[in-house]
């Protein structure tokens, strides 16, 4: 047990962002998914922020990529310009446990003697101070180590081999946790633990802290980890996590389309996607849906990315007599690759004939099987224009339409 330490100790952060993140395929920038962007900043700024801002925060250490950290890249170097006066550059290792190391020795050299340190991974930018909080109250009450978990809440299945047909079994997940960081332990038995790993063969199978200071012997304790504390593996956590981190704003757009009826095609003509039987034919270049073009530029219009004619121009042959549920597919895709989702969907059919009533529930189906969404957030009406205008006289058959969508909120 270390003598009894002051509640007044400071905890020294080494904040790990050595990584390439192999399972993370980097956006444009080509930068691992540590000094990817979320809400304007790194996901190390995140980490720092949370750690300044901290009251008992001690000396922290920033582990960079060995490559990067004695040479940073422009960019790098002008993202971390804020806190570089605050924190110490050192360059990682090979694996996780060697830039852990390099932190900890760091740690050793300083002339004040570190008592308590929190090893952490800067793809978990959502650090609370409440978590915080309990790991350096945990410490000051005599812990060695110390780390937050979570339950596990899916069935847990074991493969019995890497032959899919050779069986798998369920693991009691009441018996499971999943563990999370930072960690924090007594800085001097941390130490020691990884230096015995130094040149250890297994070291590449400790994938946290928590199990190099337990081979060494040291009891690990465990506290109540965070949800929102999520780690960042693969492209698709940030966008989940941006998403989740953005406040969203509602959009509105509106969408309107005409197709005019052949004299010479017979039908049936498409509409909402669905076949109808009809004298005539429409002129179009694609298949001349009326009321998916027309949701289309509803959902571009909400986007305010252009309209449909711009993303399928009439002049590429490949769009001649096209289906166009893979426009609308392709327009409710968009809203989802915006980090968005469509709230409603609302489109009126103005013509005299064909009648819609008897296929307005296949066309709300058809509808959702193209955009995912519930039948209860579309609406498909229609309405005769009292034999007035090219409608009314039936040359032609129009579409007015509605998009809502809930989108991140931008500038
Ligand atoms: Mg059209």
């Amino acid at each position: 047990m270390p003598s009894a330490p002051s509640s007044n100790t400071r905890l020294d952060i080494i904040l790990l962002a050595a990584g390439t993140g192999q399972r993370f395929s980097p956006e444009a920038s080509g930068l691992p998914k540590q000094f990817q962007k979320l809400q304007q900043k790194s996901l190390i700024a995140h980490c720092l922020d949370q750690f300044l801002s901290w009251p008992k925060c001690g000396k922290i250490i920033l582990v960079l990529p060995p490559d990067m950290a004695n040479d940073l890249p422009s960019e790098i170097k002008d993202a971390l310009a804020a806190y570089t006066h605050r924190i110490t550059i050192i360059a990682g290792g090979e694996s996780r446990a060697d830039s852990a190391l390099n932190g900890l020795i760091e740690l050793d050299r300083a002339e004040e003697k570190s008592r308590y340190v929190a090893i952490h991974d800067a793809a978990r930018p959502r650090l609370s101070h409440c978590l915080l909080d309990a790991l350096k109250s945990a410490l000051d009450d005599g812990a060695e180590g110390v780390i937050p978990v979570l339950p596990v809440s899916d069935t847990i299945r074991q493969k019995i081999s890497d032959n899919p047909m050779a069986g798998s079994r369920v693991i009691d997940r009441n018996s499971l946790m999943r563990v999370q960081t930072p960690q924090a332990f007594q800085t001097g038995r941390i130490l020691a633990a990884h230096q015995k790993l130094a040149n250890a063969e297994n070291k590449a199978s400790f994938t946290d802290d928590a199990m190099i200071a337990e081979a060494d012997g040291a009891k690990i304790t465990l506290i109540t980890g965070d949800e929102a504390l999520k780690k960042i593996t693969y492209a698709e956590d940030l966008t989940a996590m941006r998403q989740e981190m953005s406040q969203m704003e509602t959009r509105t757009g509106s969408g309107y389309d005409v197709h005019k009826f052949s004299d010479e095609k017979t039908g049936p003509i498409m509409i909402c996607g669905i076949a109808i039987p009809h004298p005539k034919g429409l002129l179009a270049h694609s298949d001349g849906d009326v009321g998916l073009h027309a949701l289309c530029d509803a959902i571009f219009g909400a986007l305010g990315t252009g309209d449909i004619g711009h993303f399928f121009p009439p002049s590429e042959a490949r769009w001649k007599e096209a289906a166009s549920d893979q426009f609308l597919k392709f327009a409710s895709d968009s809203v989802k690759k915006a980090g968005g989702r469509i709230i409603h969907l609302d489109v009126t059919l103005i013509c005299e004939r064909p009648k819609i009533g008897p296929y307005r529930e296949q066309m709300k189906d058809r509808l959702a099987e193209i955009t995912g969404l519930a039948s209860s957030r579309i609406s498909v009406k229609a309405t005769t224009s009292e034999g007035l205008g090219f409608t009314g006289r039936q040359e032609g058959i129009a579409a007015m339409a509605q998009a809502t969508l809930s989108l991140p909120a931008t500038e």
